[in-house]
């Protein structure tokens, strides 16, 4: 299922197709452009050759549109953003800003988390 992806600080839609658009900065303070699946639970990564994305590291995130930093303040590895549901509500995802570590959260509007991917358990009491 594809889902529409929001920044949570302009509302205006990261996606195109299947993927959402993110600009990513490196350690080194290079940034370039990456494509995430905009289906949960899909890791998959494309990214333009001009920058190298290496497992284990650290990316910051920042929407395509507003250069809003999508980091949260609460926990240094997770990145927030917005899914429209199809009823029109939105709920909260939290991903992992480590490249390779697979946790993804759902928060519905009545506060379930929904905890997606392999590495789910790291952050999960973290959100509680
Ligand atoms: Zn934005």
């Amino acid at each position: 299922m594809h889902n529409h992806i929001i920044c949570p600080k302009c509302k205006n839609s990261l996606n195109v197709e299947r993927h959402v658009i993110f600009v990513v900065e490196k350690n080194d303070g290079s940034r370039g452009l990456v494509l995430l699946s905009s289906e949960i639970g899909d890791y998959s990564i494309r990214n333009n050759p001009s920058i190298e994305i290496e497992e284990g590291e650290r990316l910051e995130f920042y929407c395509p549109v507003c250069h809003g930093k999508l980091s949260v303040q609460h926990h240094p590895n997770l990145v927030r953003v917005l899914m429209k549901e199809k009823s029109g509500n939105e709920c909260e995802v939290y991903f992992s800003r480590i490249v390779g570590q697979k946790s993804t959260y759902l928060i519905k509007q009545d506060g379930k988390i929904e905890p997606f991917g392999y590495d789910s358990s790291e952050y999960f009491d973290a959100l509680m």
